[in-house]
């Protein structure tokens, strides 16, 4: 192992406060990856909720693990985890937390680095269990199903003492053990195993049982400077592209005094807090926890905002914390989109947030939009165009454009539409930006490739990830390439799929069952 490596995983340890280093001797070793960079990762609330639970288990050593740290190290080289500088080969669990389709490339390249066959079925006694959980793999396993060991659909927090226990028969070498008790785990999918036909997605009922926040100060990371704090889980509403909303069900809140406890656990480590939800304006108490923020002098921000229902106090709450963007999501430009959308927000709505984000000093105002949309037309786009417009003239402050291409995710109502053809895209995109001025409007495109990449692996299936398991040299870009390469018909992933097309993530029971201490 290159001592770049094994350098840099120590100095980003040292910048950390809260790290829990165990020695390995009688323990469990886990390793917990995010695939991709520390930065982000360490942003990432899963990340810090799942490595405070797991450490919280005495006979766990958790060691956090990415697919990049910074630029010194070797991307060659195996990667390491960051407690103990140890090679992902050596712990007994290597547990993927996957947010994004884009990152299953980087999960196979961390497996090659590790020397960690790629392919379930090639793995032997020795080798540790891959385990993967999180939204994007767990709605759809069935691209990841050749490759994971044993993937997580839903809310893991019950389950991590149950796949701990597969670690155990993992350290004594019987990988055979391992797999069928996973296999007899709810909410467990074990591809290789004989299973019900559907699996049951967990959730858990009292999110105050073991709350998601920031467990470890990590100046370096996108948000190092706030403790995460998770106030809410899943949306009120129903947006019908949304896999949150669904995924998420049913939407459930922490109590705001349990909130303040852990924002006032935060003074002196972190300058702010930040409350994490899908949506942060439809906490029903947001009064009240602004009010007792304020009150403690803690300054806080905000992970998402949605246009309407937005109160005053919060916006007030936030500009007396130094937030400098207000950001929502318009998400189309004309009603008669965002009604089909289901979006549930009206013109009046978006401009009143921008007269509040004016009249406090925000320095900028995102909006979100999509293009691509099932049924979205020429007028749309002008619609959107003329929104936007509209908002910067009002605003007069700097306007950022974020446009991302619809993607049709699993388990939502739009699930079997199309994807819009690239040409369409491109030309959508190139209007929207000669037609809006850039000295004040900086607009920001997503790849329509990428997007395309996260289109097919999000409807992708086994032989989807049999492909891109087989491909030297993944990467996002390379994913339509491979899958075309593979023989594979790439058109078939993105275009719009009959109700008899069997889904690929038929094996999901989205509608799931509640795990918590009063249903034991
Ligand atoms: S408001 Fe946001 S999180 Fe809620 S359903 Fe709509 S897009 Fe999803």
């Amino acid at each position: 192992m290159k001592w770049q490596t094994i350098e840099a995983a120590r100095t980003l340890l040292q910048t950390e406060t809260g790290a829990v280093v165990r020695d390995w001797g009688g323990r469990i070793p886990i390793a917990l990856v995010f695939p991709n960079s520390y930065t982000v990762g360490m942003s990432n609330l899963a990340m810090h909720g799942l490595y405070h639970w797991f450490s919280d288990l005495p006979d766990v050593a958790c060691e956090r693990a990415f697919a990049t740290l910074d630029r010194r190290e070797d991307r060659r080289e195996p990667i390491v985890t960051l407690e103990s500088q140890r090679p992902l080969r050596e712990t007994s669990v290597v547990a993927f937390s996957i947010s994004y389709e884009l990152d299953y490339p980087n999960v196979l390249t961390a497996l090659r680095r590790s020397d960690i066959p790629v392919f379930a079925h090639e793995r032997r006694r020795f080798d540790p269990l891959v385990l993967m959980g999180g939204p994007a793999v767990s709605a759809n396993p069935a691209v990841m199903g050749p490759i994971a060991d044993a993937i997580m659909i839903g809310e893991a927090e019950e389950a991590l003492p149950g796949l701990v226990e597969a670690g155990r028969f993992v350290l004594a070498q019987r990988r055979d053990l391992a797999l069928d008790w996973l296999a007899r785990l709810p909410g467990v999918w074990v591809p290789r195993a004989e299973q019900a036909d559907r699996i049951k997605r967990q959730r858990v009922r009292d999110l105050s049982r073991r709350p998601f926040a920031s467990s470890v100060v990590c100046p370096k990371a996108e948000f190092g400077n706030m403790r995460m704090i998770e106030i809410a889980r899943g949306c009120v509403h129903a947006c019908r592209f949304c896999l949150a909303t669904r995924w998420y069900r049913p939407y459930r809140e922490m109590d705001p005094q349990h909130v303040l406890e852990l924002a006032r656990e935060a003074c002196g480590r972190w300058p702010k807090v930040a409350l994490v939800s899908a949506a942060v304006s439809d906490y029903r108490k947001i009064d009240t926890l602004v009010e007792g923020l304020r009150s403690e002098g803690i300054a806080f921000s905000v992970s998402s905002l949605r246009a309407a229902p937005l109160s005053e106090t919060l916006l007030e709450g936030l500009a007396a914390s130094g937030a400098r963007t207000l950001t929502i999501a318009p998400e189309a430009g004309s009603q008669r989109l965002r009604d089909a959308i289901r979006k549930g927000i009206s013109h009046e709505d978006i401009l009143r947030a921008t007269a509040a984000a004016a009249r406090l000093g925000f320095g900028s105002l995102k909006l979100y939009y999509m293009v691509g949309l099932p049924g979205e037309t020429d007028e749309d786009v002008a619609a959107l165009i003329a929104l936007t417009r509209e908002v910067s003239e009002r605003f007069g402050g700097k306007v950022i454009v974020a446009v991302t291409p619809f993607v049709p995710k699993a388990h939502t109502p739009w699930q079997r539409q199309p994807m819009a053809p690239e040409s369409v895209l491109d030309e959508r995109m190139a209007r929207i930006r000669a037609a809006l001025p850039s000295d004040s409007i900086d607009i920001r495109a997503e790849s329509i490739a990428l997007a395309r990449a996260q289109a097919i692996m999000a409807r992708g299936d086994n032989a989807l990830g049999e492909a891109l398991a087989r491909a030297a040299n993944l990467s996002p870009k390379r994913v339509e390439r491979v899958a075309a390469r593979a023989g594979l018909h790439v058109e078939g992933y993105l275009a719009g799929w009959n109700t008899d097309r069997p889904l690929p993530w038929r094996m999901v029971d989205v509608h799931g069952s509640p795990v918590g201490e009063d249903e034991a």
